[in-house]
């Protein structure tokens, strides 16, 4: 078989409230061969989420000694919190063969392309910042306070559109979801994705 060293991180990044998580459960319910990073976080649970499946919620003691302890990929502080990849999630799924998904934010996305661990870069965008907006108030979990202040950091982190790989439209999710199935379909043939392809090409069947 001409080998290929497929897995890779699959990095989506997007203004919080652009519909992303909805996306990425999507693209999870397709794609058997991906794992979900369950980031480390000292913000307090919203709505539904659960401990485990949405985020591992930790005090800030904790954080720290994990960051002390070098337990994250990337951290960075986003919205006054602390955010944390998994170091040891990250590399034993990988070592599996598996492709990581990680909805991380821009500072994150940047110390992640610094480290040697492939990886594809995806901005998810809503159609517009009136969009966005609505989505911020659809979703009633946040005070009126907050749902500005994310607007105003959404203005921020779309200038670093230009530092990923794609930038996906979530206007319609069904189509938003075909997209990035696409471009994760593109990654795993990139020829870097192959260790020796032509050796393999000819080798194969010539020692039979
Ligand atoms: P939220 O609190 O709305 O779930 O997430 C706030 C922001 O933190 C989002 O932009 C999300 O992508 C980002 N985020 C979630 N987990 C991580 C992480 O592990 N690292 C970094 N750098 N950002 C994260």
């Amino acid at each position: 078989m001409i080998a290929r060293n497929s897995s890779f991180l699959i990095i989506l990044s997007a203004p919080s409230g652009g519909g992303k998580s909805t996306l990425v459960n999507e693209v999870l319910k397709v794609a058997k061969n991906i794992e979900y990073s369950v980031s480390y976080t000292t913000r307090s649970p919203r709505g539904k989420e659960e401990n485990g499946v949405h985020y591992h919620f930790v005090s800030e003691a904790e954080f720290l000694k994990r960051i002390d302890e070098g337990d994250f990929l990337e951290h960075a502080r986003v919205f006054g919190n602390w955010y944390g990849t998994s170091k040891s999630f990250i590399k034993s799924r990988l070592a599996k063969n598996h492709h990581v998904i990680l909805d991380i934010d821009v500072q994150g996305a940047s110390l992640i392309s610094a480290t040697d661990i492939p990886y594809v870069k995806i901005f998810i965008l809503p159609p517009s910042m009136q969009v966005l907006k609505k989505r911020l108030m659809l979703r009633a979990t946040d005070s009126e306070e907050e749902i500005a202040k994310r607007i105003q950091i959404a203005k921020e982190e779309v200038t670093h559109i230009p530092k990923y790989d794609y930038l996906v439209i979530n206007d319609e999710l069904e189509k938003a979801v075909q997209d990035v199935l696409a471009i994760i379909r593109a990654e795993e043939n990139r020829v870097c994705r192959y260790s020796h392809p032509c050796e393999d090409f000819i080798n194969i069947g010539e020692n039979q």
